[in-house]
């Protein structure tokens, strides 16, 4: 077939791979003149640097078989850790080695800094969402499910995870969407809930190594083209005028509204109505700044925005660097970029007393308004095929999880699938 896909995010760059490796003739516009969407590197006032710290965990099998698949190797640009959610103090929930269940009881009850109540709580709640197969309600919020448990438990624990993971705040989030990524990441095989962190720039990872596996493997690459029209065409599809078998839209969603309005206004409005939360990211310069651990979780509030800190001098990035990351960023960004940078940097001193970060300055400043859509209960999202031979890719469309990387790349794989059955 000769199959187009529109968007070169990581969506796009899985669908576009696979659909090489099913032996499809593959197109990719992209409307950037680079490829990795909200996940790559870009160049800012000072220099290169990744579009926001991402995470990634070791439950996202779709992404790192293509990372692997494409010649970029995990093993060397991901740095594995166990995952552990810990303070500046040391305090905090840091998950051992080996089966998830046994691993999630001996974290918590290690986890010294609450009292024996709130552990038990925190294990009880646990064993409930388990015995129900992790399913909740769909009109309840993250808060609701947590209702029962202590507030020091979700101040620690649940608001920051739910903030990393569903960049929503829990009592806005979907309890549904939250116990999904909890089982699939907490409570799955072992190593499922490891950390990854990125130890190279985040297009080394996969938009440099798949666009060059794609150039290599004979596919057309269009860079700095933006689609202005789809339309049918006999039994396929015109993009810009240009005839295709079958097309994957991997665009983002308001851009996938807009080309798809003529053909699925019911599609279209689905993909229009998702709301957005920013992720805001300052990095600071603070060469006397140590912290225990590349990953830091941090005390928060409207005053002190940022949820962790990552050490980019400990991932390979510039010594005495550091990436502040305010998720669910909407408040944030109402202060203005100036203001909540001023508000991080007061924040660092605050809770890393004593070291010398009087010298420390912010280094840089990104908001992305559109991080990712506001994973709310009942959401309605749009579904992955829209017409026979177009199917729709991106972290958007509708699947179990909130907008991640992992999301975005099963939803590339599934979009080919959908799309060549024709
Ligand atoms: C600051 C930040 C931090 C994040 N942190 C994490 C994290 O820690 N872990 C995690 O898993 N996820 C994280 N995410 C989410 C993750 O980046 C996204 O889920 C993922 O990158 C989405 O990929 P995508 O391909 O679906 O969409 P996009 O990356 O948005 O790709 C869409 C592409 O389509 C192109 N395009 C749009 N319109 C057209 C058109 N008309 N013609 C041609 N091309 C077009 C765009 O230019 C873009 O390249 C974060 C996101 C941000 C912004």
């Amino acid at each position: 077939m000769r199959m187009a896909v529109i968007g070169a995010g990581w969506a796009g760059l899985s669908a576009a791979v696979h659909a090489c490796q099913a032996g499809h003739a593959v197109h990719v516009f992209e409307m950037a003149h680079h490829a990795g969407g909200r996940a790559r590197s870009t160049m800012g006032n000072a220099g290169s640097r990744d579009n926001g710290q991402h995470i990634l965990i070791g439950a996202y099998a779709e992404t790192l078989a293509l990372m692997r698949l494409v010649g970029a190797e995990p093993d060397r640009l991901l740095r594995r850790s166990a995952l552990a959610l810990c303070y500046p103090d040391g305090s905090g929930l840091t998950l051992p080695a080996g089966h998830p269940v046994p691993a999630f009881v001996r974290g918590v009850l290690r986890a010294r800094h609450w009292t024996w109540r709130e552990r038990l709580a925190l294990l009880g709640e646990a064993l409930r969402w388990r015995l129900s197969g992790f399913r909740g309600d769909d009109a309840a919020t993250v808060a609701d499910l947590c209702a029962k448990l202590p507030p020091a438990v979700l101040r620690d624990l649940v608001e920051p995870l739910c903030l990393a993971a569903l960049n929503t705040p829990m009592d806005k989030a979907s309890a549904q969407v939250f116990l999904r990524v909890l089982k699939d990441a907490l409570f799955a095989g072992p190593g499922a809930a490891d950390l990854l962190l990125p130890c190279a720039p985040l297009s080394a990872l996969l938009a440099d190594p798949a666009t060059s596996w794609l150039s290599r493997s004979g596919a057309t690459l269009s860079l700095g083209h933006r689609v202005q029209s789809l339309t049918s065409a006999g039994h396929g599809w015109a993009v810009d005028g240009l005839r295709f078998d079958a097309v994957v839209l991997a665009s983002t969603a308001r851009e996938a509204a807009r080309l798809i309005q003529p053909i699925s206004s019911s599609w279209s409005a689905d993909a229009f109505s998702l709301r957005y939360e920013p992720i805001v990211t300052v990095w600071l310069r603070a060469p006397g700044l140590k912290c225990r651990q590349a990953m830091t979780a941090l005390r928060f509030d409207a005053a002190r925005p940022a949820q962790f800190v990552f050490d980019l001098g400990a991932l390979g990035g510039a010594r005495g660097t550091f990436a502040f990351v305010v998720s669910g960023a909407a408040d944030a960004l109402q202060q203005g970029l100036s203001a909540t940078s001023a508000a991080v940097r007061a924040q660092a001193e605050a809770a890393f007393p004593g070291h010398f970060l009087d010298s420390a300055c912010v280094v840089d400043a990104r908001a992305e308004r559109r991080a990712t859509f506001a994973c709310t209960p009942g959401l309605r999202r749009p579904a992955g095929h829209i017409a026979r031979g177009l199917a729709a890719a991106g972290d958007h469309v509708l699947g179990p999880y909130p907008a991640t990387l992992e999301g975005a790349v099963r939803s590339g794989i599934n979009a080919v699938a959908l799309a060549s059955n024709a």
